[in-house]
């Protein structure tokens, strides 16, 4: 049997889309490699994220401010299906600055964002020491200030995945772990994907399977240009709630009560070890605008590679040479899952990405297609 599609990667981008596909009644197959590979999915900061992002790309903050819109949607439904409660709450969403000159930089970055798409799409205020102190009281006081915006919200990342998971198996969507897809091709009209357990057939094929998708997307005349870039995040042991109503960008209180302090940029290639330098700085960076942290044992941390293309923004494309092959990857894979979920899937069983997602072909790095 042919499937309807068969989406390689079963990460957060892979299984949102799949699981978008599967609940519209499409037959689906999602094959993964496992745990083996490199998973951002497992090792992010769960953060549904708008603030700061689209500069330089206005069609990009258009759509993470749709999917930051989609997403008590998308949460209730993963519930109602799944019956896990993913915890997505949106408090708004706080960049705090340490010095004038990074409130400054912020200001100019969100007006620059605010002009793009207007005041009502893209609200923010900048908060001095004593408007953010009225509402973090813990705050310390090297914090000059902070940038508020209300769109932004947060989720139990892990939960996330696994609902998704379960989702899928609730759409009757076949789901084939430990398979490493090693080619794609066409063959009598449909896809072919060959691994070292099995073959599986479909009239479409989506790559989203991160960091594999640089091998598999010339196969199908497209090209992934993605690299790893590193983040550290550390989670200290669980204390009283007193981030309740608040996130910040690189502190956050889990829902389980351990606190979250993220995360590092580091160009240093398929390396995931940790450097303990880095985690010393985020720990230091931590303590200076929440002082109380200081008291809290750190329990865990962690190195993960992110998904990177060169701009930071995703790639969306139909393959020219091989029309009913698509490529999806993005960096910001949580924050855009209930776009992937709602949107992206409907318009790829549609068999047509919108004009709205033109943007985002790879060719904007004037990387040539495969003929
Ligand atoms: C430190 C860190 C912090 C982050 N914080 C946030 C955040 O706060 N908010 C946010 O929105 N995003 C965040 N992200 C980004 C987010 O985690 C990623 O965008 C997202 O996980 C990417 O999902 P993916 O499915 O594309 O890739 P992955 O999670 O890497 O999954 C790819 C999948 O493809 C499979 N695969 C690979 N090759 C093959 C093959 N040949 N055959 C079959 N399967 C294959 C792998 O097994 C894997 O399961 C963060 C990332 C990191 C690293």
């Amino acid at each position: 049997m042919a499937f309807d599609f068969a989406v390689v990667g079963g990460g957060l981008v892979g299984a949102s889309i799949a699981w978008g596909m599967a609940g519209a009644g499409a037959r689906v197959a999602v094959l993964d490699e496992g745990d083996v590979a490199l998973r951002a999915s497992r090792g992010n900061f769960a953060l549904v994220w708008v603030q700061g992002k689209g500069r330089g790309m206005p069609a990009y903050a258009h759509w993470t401010v749709q999917s930051a819109g989609l997403w008590p949607e998308f949460a209730r439904l993963l519930a109602e299906q799944s019956g896990l409660d993913v915890r997505y709450e949106r408090p708004g969403g706080l960049l705090p600055a340490l010095s004038e000159a990074e409130l400054h930089e912020s200001r100019q970055h969100m007006e620059a964002l605010q002009r793009d798409l207007g005041p009502s799409a893209y609200p923010y205020e900048i908060l001095d020491h004593g408007a953010l102190a009225r509402r973090a009281p813990q705050v310390g006081r090297d914090v000059r200030g902070a940038v508020y915006c209300p769109l932004d919200g947060h989720v139990n990342s892990l939960r996330l995945l696994h609902a998704l998971h379960v989702g899928l198996d609730r759409h009757s969507a076949s789901y084939f772990p430990g398979t490493r897809v090693e080619s794609v091709e066409r063959v009598g009209g449909v896809f072919r994907l060959t691994s070292a357990n099995r073959v599986v057939e479909a009239q479409r094929v989506l790559l989203a399977a991160g960091h594999g998708n640089v091998r598999l997307a010339p196969m199908v005349g497209l090209s992934a240009p993605v690299r790893p870039t590193r983040g550290h995040i550390i989670v200290t042991e669980r204390t009283a709630p007193f981030l309740k109503d608040q996130l910040f960008l690189t502190i956050r209180q889990t829902d389980e009560g351990t606190v979250m302090i993220g995360a590092s940029i580091e160009e240093v290639g398929f390396d995931d070890r940790l450097n303990l330098g880095v985690l010393a700085a985020m720990a230091e960076r931590a303590i200076r605008i929440f002082p109380q942290l200081g008291r809290l044992n750190a329990v865990r941390s962690w190195a993960a590679l992110r998904v990177m293309t060169p701009d930071g923004f995703p790639i969306y494309q139909e393959s020219t040479s091989h029309p009913g092959a698509f490529i999806a990857t993005c960096h910001s894979g949580v924050t855009l899952a209930a776009a992937h979920a709602l949107q992206l899937a409907p318009m790829l069983l549609a068999g047509k990405l919108s004009h709205s997602l033109y943007s985002f072909t790879a060719g904007r790095f004037h990387v040539p297609q495969a003929a």
